[in-house]
């Protein structure tokens, strides 16, 4: 079985290590083809991942990023479409929300290669998210859809997509926390260092809603400015550029480092008090290592973490940043409950690869996995 995995962007490549690491032990039997579009392509956010995480050098890097959605979405189809009649997959593997994901998936459908998307049926239900858009389209176009919760299986449901597509397969990322856990590493910074043993909350903030809008993105710094707390925030290139236009500046106690590693921001989301973030895998994480998370949006995806008490939606509020943040101190988090799976995502998505295997099931779109 030949699979052509299509990563571009930073949680791509975390999610990809996972899945590629244990199709490595099938490699007598499975071929898995990566392609790099190179949507993200600064080395800290790129090359440390392929690095750390020991992940396979893509096959092919397509170099096409730092364009506007729909000339990136574009190119990425047509140098795709060459990859796919050359190698001839019999899967296509894309993951989340990107416009590598949405590429991937047109691409491999044009031309009848079944798409399996991990992290499928997520929904924040807004489409001015261009994440949403790429989450929708993937799904509707996708012959295998591996979903994380139950919740995101439900959102399929109710746009009819159902029975044997489907599979709850739990969040590859928590595979990931648990995998990379022990090997988290302390960024070795004059940020980190010059907070003793005070303690810090952990910020991200790249969102296109946030970055583009200079009223919320002042509405986060100053929520920020009035915690009782340092915070360290890793700043993402499209937020540092943004806030550079707009000449707005960090408040003192926001110690801004540069991108960091995946292990190093393990080691950060495990030894912060809270997070607070606008970001999807980094909700999920505060969860997996035991912090509360403030979410920096007006509604997420992941909405289990906020059932259970663990998340919360603030928006960009200062005021609601900051009364969040007190009552979050509070929180317990047991981990009791764990909505994303036991942790071995992985397997699960390449069971139903190989269950679902065209050859194998006799006809190039059907999946034989169970509803
Ligand atoms: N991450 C990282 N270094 C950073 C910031 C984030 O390794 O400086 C990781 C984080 O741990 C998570 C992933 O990147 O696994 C989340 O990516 P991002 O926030 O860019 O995207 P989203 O999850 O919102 O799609």
């Amino acid at each position: 079985m030949k699979i052509v995995t299509v990563v571009g962007a930073r949680p791509q490549f975390i999610k990809a290590a996972v899945v590629s690491r244990a199709l490595a032990g099938h490699r007598q039997h499975v071929k898995e083809v990566l392609v790099h579009t190179g949507q993200h392509y600064d080395a800290n956010m790129s090359d440390v991942f392929f690095n750390e995480l020991d992940i396979p050098r893509p096959a092919y890097h397509l170099g096409i990023g730092g364009g506007p959605h729909g000339q990136n979405t574009g190119r990425m189809i047509e140098s795709i479409e060459i990859v796919l009649l050359s190698e001839k997959p019999d899967w296509m593997l894309v993951y989340g929300d990107t416009d590598s994901t949405l590429a991937g998936a047109l691409a491999a459908s044009k031309l009848h290669i079944p798409v399996a998307h991990v992290e499928a049926g997520l929904r924040s239900y807004n489409r001015r998210m261009p994440e949403e858009i790429n989450r929708v389209l993937t799904d509707h176009l996708a012959s295998l859809l591996l979903v994380p919760s139950e919740g995101a299986k439900d959102n399929l449901r109710s746009e009819g997509i159902i029975g044997s597509k489907v599979r709850v397969a739990g969040d590859v990322m928590y595979d990931a926390a648990l995998y990379y856990r022990e090997k988290a590493r302390r960024p070795a910074t004059e940020a980190l260092d010059a907070l003793g043993d005070n303690g810090f909350a952990l910020c991200t903030i790249h969102r296109a809603e946030n970055t583009d809008d200079n009223g919320r993105l002042q509405g986060i710094l100053t929520g920020l400015a009035a915690l009782p707390t340092a915070v360290i925030l890793p700043l993402h290139p499209r937020t540092r550029s943004r806030m550079a236009a707009a000449g707005i500046h960090f408040p003192d106690n926001v110690r801004v480092i540069d991108p960091v590693g995946y292990l190093e921001m393990v080691w950060l989301e495990a030894n912060c008090r809270m997070v607070l973030t606008d970001s999807g895998g980094v909700q999920k994480e505060a969860y997996f290592h035991g912090k509360p998370c403030i979410t920096l949006r007006d509604e997420t995806e992941w909405v289990e973490l906020v059932e259970i008490g663990a998340n919360r939606i603030v928006g960009t509020s200062s005021v609601a940043i900051g009364q969040a943040y007190e009552q979050m101190l509070a929180c317990e988090i047991s981990g009791a409950v764990q909505p994303y799976g036991k942790g071995h995502a992985a397997d699960l998505v390449i069971e139903a690869l190989l269950e679902g295997h065209p050859v194998k099931s006799g006809a190039r779109t059907a999946v034989s996995v169970d509803d």
